[in-house]
């Protein structure tokens, strides 16, 4: 069996690439580049909750990671750093090396330089710290949509829930689906270079992980607006793989751990993120837009008619 400091050596001690002083000392250094501020998030993963106790090292290592490089991207902030918080039952070194390699890749994939962390013995559970940048005042914030801003969303949300609903044995999924859905579920693709490119044009951003409803509905909050969301406008499950069940619906409308980006940009500025779209190349769907009315209130329509959705997202403390 390797000591805790054998397997941070092994595992969790790689090259960095603009640190001043990365994992060895009690606490690392980093020199912020002049002008930039500093954007830092937190977010932690529990096996039962975020994923099953049987969950593959592999995709668990690079989703750990992905889901705050995420939020970097929901507020427009490059990506610079991370620290590692890891609470592991065993000191399994297959496990450990397939963990630590997907994390390492998804750090390198998006420039990332992981400084330190934490290792103890306990019930799997990550928790990564993560710090970006963005020049002053240019953050993407929940909080600055305005009636007459219309309402995009990145991507194709759904797939995330419809794979985990596949994995639980709720759905028995086809291929092309199932390969989509499961990547969509088990390896998040972080929607950064959107999100740099929103600096400027966005007025509020927010990933999506508890549920594009629930997601869309705290920018309302934050933002003290209200929001007309047209459902055929949604690019929907049954355009991608011919599914128009309830349970594709709900994904859709509520299903989390998609981390696509929801946003809000002025009208004016609908050709700019058209093209956007097809330089990134990223699908961007104009699905509403923002109103005058009472904050948080959200009115979704299909074909212009109200239509009945009951449940907008994850809540951990939910009924
Ligand atoms: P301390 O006793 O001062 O808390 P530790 O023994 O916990 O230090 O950690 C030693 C070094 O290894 C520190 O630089 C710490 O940031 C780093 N480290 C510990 N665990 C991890 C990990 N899982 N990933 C990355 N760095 C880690
Ligand atoms: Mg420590």
């Amino acid at each position: 069996m390797p000591s805790e400091f054998e397997l941070i050596d092994r595992y969790f001690r790689r090259p960095t690439h603009h640190t001043v002083r990365g994992v060895g000392d009690d606490g690392a250094i980093v020199q912020p580049t002049p002008g930039m501020e500093l954007v830092i998030s937190t977010d932690m993963l529990v096996a039962g909750t975020h994923f099953l106790p049987n969950a593959d090292p592999a995709d668990l290592g690079w989703k750990t990671l992905a889901v705050n490089v995420s939020d970097m991207a929901a507020m427009g902030a490059a990506p610079r750093w991370a620290l590692l918080a890891a609470a592991l039952p065993a000191a399994t070194e297959t496990w450990i090396a397939a963990f630590a390699n997907s994390f390492f890749a998804c750090a390198d994939a998006f420039g990332i330089d992981v400084v330190g962390g934490d290792t103890t013995k306990g019930p799997r559970n990550f928790c990564v710290t993560i710090f970006g940048e963005v020049p002053q005042g240019q953050a993407l914030l929940r909080s600055g949509a305005q009636p007459g801003d219309e309402i995009w969303v990145s991507g194709q949300p759904g797939l995330a829930a419809l794979g985990l609903a596949h994995v639980q044995g709720r759905r028995t999924l086809e291929e092309p689906a199932l390969t989509a859905c499961l990547a969509a579920l088990h390896r998040p693709q972080p929607r950064v270079a959107l999100g740099l490119a929103l600096r400027g044009i966005a007025t509020a951003a927010i990933d999506v992980s508890d549920g594009l409803l629930a997601d869309l509905g705290h920018i309302l909050d934050e933002s003290k607006t209200a929001a007309v969301v047209h459902f055929e406008r949604l690019p929907g499950l049954a355009l991608a793989f011919g599914d128009d069940s309830e349970l594709a619906r709900d994904c859709l409308l509520a299903g989390g751990d998609d981390y696509e980006l929801v946003f809000t940009a002025p009208a004016s500025r609908h050709a700019e993120i058209e093209a956007l779209a097809a330089a990134l190349p990223l699908a961007l769907t104009c699905i509403g837009s923002i109103e005058a009315g009472a904050a948080g209130e959200l009115r979704l329509l299909e074909n212009g008619r109200p239509l009945e959705q009951r449940r907008r997202g994850f809540d951990h403390f939910g009924a």
